[in-house]
């Protein structure tokens, strides 16, 4: 799939790609602002939401075509490239004919095959690059049927945007990353540009730079931050908008790494990734014995007519490797996802014997 930075000529050798702009085109006058100030922060492409997907109706729900016009001043004075959202056959054949650079599918619009096949048919011999959000919810076949719908259309240049998913509890964040999900994503297409959108994840200017940093630690190839000329007084996305100053200090801050930097001496990881190899090995060994006592248990459970499942006992022991475990520094979170997943494979393990 050519779907790597070296498919996107204008980008070539620029890591991490930047791509910033408002979160909405509001007026004339705030585009134009906004796009001057981030003329010298190194920003390699203008982005602007013309049509906005609102959760609820009543909100600001874009200027609509009126602003594509704004845009195509931004491209003369600016000479960035543009960057829309589009979430239906109209968005496109508007945005192809007002000579938008760029599209991007948006989260609410990826969850739907119907509308995406409807946007790669629209899109048939064309040659446009198409960035996919992921969909709000941590589905990665949904995120990948998109990517495929629109590859097959026959575009070339696709790169998909992590924006995090939505969350039922209460959380830091607007939408949660799900930094596993991309990683699952990068086994089906392992050369897709990838990039992140802080601004989406934290609904918080004051996260998105450590954000950012994390997506370059996860080897994202870029970053889309929602930048406007006066974020407070924004009519869409107010709280995590920053100015292009702050853009710019973000960016400034940034600390750009690769896999196997050139010139360092890797003896010492290399030392360290054995211990940790070693490690990995007697925890494999101590579950495949831990799984065979599980086998002995079920065996005593079925002879006295006792249940599988005993909860109390459970969440006893629970409690205890919680605190056992925030002593040694690891946290209640993880500790608890390691044993539920122990503990999912213990009980199918003695459902499995049982009812042999
Ligand atoms: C946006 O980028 O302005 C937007 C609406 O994002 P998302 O589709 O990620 O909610
Ligand atoms: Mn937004």
């Amino acid at each position: 799939m050519l779907t790597k930075l070296e498919a996107w000529p204008t980008l070539k050798e620029k890591k991490p790609m930047i791509i910033a702009g408002p979160c909405s085109a509001e007026t004339e006058e705030q585009v134009i602002q906004t796009a001057h100030g981030l003329k010298d922060k190194g920003v390699d492409i203008f982005r602007a939401g013309i049509w906005k997907p609102r959760t609820r109706p009543g909100s600001f729900e874009g200027i609509g075509s009126v602003g594509l016009p704004w845009l195509k001043r931004v491209k003369q004075e600016t000479g960035l490239p543009i960057a829309i959202e589009v979430a239906n056959v109209k968005h496109v054949y508007e945005a192809l004919r007002a000579g938008i650079d760029i599209l991007w599918i948006g989260a609410r619009t990826t969850v739907n095959p119907f509308a995406i096949q409807e946007i790669a048919d629209a899109l048939q011999g064309v040659d446009i690059p198409v960035l996919i959000k992921n969909p709000i919810n941590p589905d990665v076949a949904l995120w990948l049927g998109a990517i495929e719908r629109i590859e097959k259309s026959g575009i070339s240049r696709i790169g998909a945007i992590h924006r995090g998913v939505s969350q039922a509890g209460k959380s830091v964040y607007r939408n949660n990353p799900e930094w596993q999900m991309v990683i699952d994503l990068k086994k089906y297409v392992p050369d897709i540009l990838l990039i992140n959108d802080p601004s989406h994840i934290s609904g918080n200017r004051e996260l998105v730079a450590k954000i950012s940093q994390q997506a370059l630690e996860l080897k994202f190839d870029g970053l889309m931050i929602e930048t406007h000329i006066d974020p407070d007084n924004a009519w869409s996305d107010a709280a995590q908008q920053v100015t292009p100053d702050q853009l710019g200090m973000i960016l400034n801050r940034l600390i750009v790494k690769s896999e196997q930097p050139e010139g360092v001496e890797l003896k010492n990881i290399e030392e360290l990734r054995k211990s940790i190899g070693y490690i990995d090995d007697q925890l494999i060994d101590l579950l495949g014995y831990r799984m065979k006592i599980v086998e002995d248990i079920a065996q005593f459970k079925q002879r006295n007519n006792m249940t599988i499942l005993q909860e109390n006992r459970w969440n006893e022991l629970v409690s205890s490797h919680i605190e056992n475990g925030m002593n040694k520094g690891l946290s209640s979170d993880f500790i608890t996802k390691v044993f539920n997943s122990v503990h999912q494979e213990s009980i199918e393990r003695q459902n499995s014997l049982i009812n042999k």
